[in-house]
């Protein structure tokens, strides 16, 4: 599913081994995205399309699937009790699909699924600094003083980190939008909780620019990256 060497590919996707390879290439029998091959040592990512003899012995694409995840819905591939989000999704390469940021049971919005490892690390980096942005429900009334503290951050005794400056914007007295650079577990309920203030119910509206709007729970659709 990543990155191989050609010789290794051929020996695992024909009937040639991995000494055959040199043949191959030297007598121009292997096409790598339509160029002639022209090292056995040369790389063989996940989504290229390689040839022998004018047959495909790979051709994958690249899926990126965005769910609105409903609630009760566990953000995994399996799970025994529990649907799970890939439950809700058809299609014919499901079983290559991973999920890119985890939801909680109960929250709801924005899930990605993705066959391409590559682009949901990219994603995934602090270095990214990718915006995530949730709709919060509370328990109590949420104050301007909640504002300064996500800005400075919340020290996670767990893990010893503090939180990166986050951006709350007060919507109602129960309700706030809280756009975060990072995702550690729980953790738009932890810095409510700072206040012992607790998350009735929590939606992701977007991460970057990728946004659940126009789609229903329990919908998705696959976009393109470029
Ligand atoms: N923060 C949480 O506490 N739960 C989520 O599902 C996502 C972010």
């Amino acid at each position: 599913s990543s990155t191989t060497r050609l010789d290794r590919f051929i020996s695992q996707n024909s009937i040639y081994s991995m000494s055959d390879t040199r043949l191959l290439v030297a007598q121009k029998r292997i096409i790598v995205d339509g160029d002639v091959a022209h090292s056995t040592h040369q790389k063989v990512t996940q989504f290229m399309h390689v040839e022998l003899d004018g047959h495909s012995l790979q051709d994958n694409k690249p899926i990126y699937i965005m769910l609105n995840k409903p609630q009760g819905i566990v953000s995994a591939t399996k799970d025994s009790k529990h649907t799970t989000v890939l439950d809700l999704i058809d299609h014919p390469q499901k079983d290559e699909l991973h999920i890119v940021g985890r939801l909680d049971f109960n929250t709801t919005g924005l899930v990605l699924l993705t066959n391409d490892g590559a682009w949901s690390r990219q994603i995934s980096l602090p270095e990214t600094k990718l915006a995530k942005v949730y709709e919060v429900t509370l328990s109590k009334s949420v104050t301007e003083e909640y504002i300064t503290v996500f800005k400075e951050g919340i020290y996670f005794r767990y893990e010893d980190i503090t939180t990166k400056p986050a951006h709350l914007e007060i919507v109602s007295e129960y309700q706030a939008r809280l756009s975060l650079v990072e995702g550690k577990y729980h953790q738009v309920k932890r810095m409510f909780g700072f206040f012992q203030n607790e998350v009735l119910a929590l939606h992701r509206v977007s991460v970057g620019y990728l946004s659940v709007a126009g789609l229903e729970r329990g919908q998705y659709r696959e976009f393109s990256i470029d």
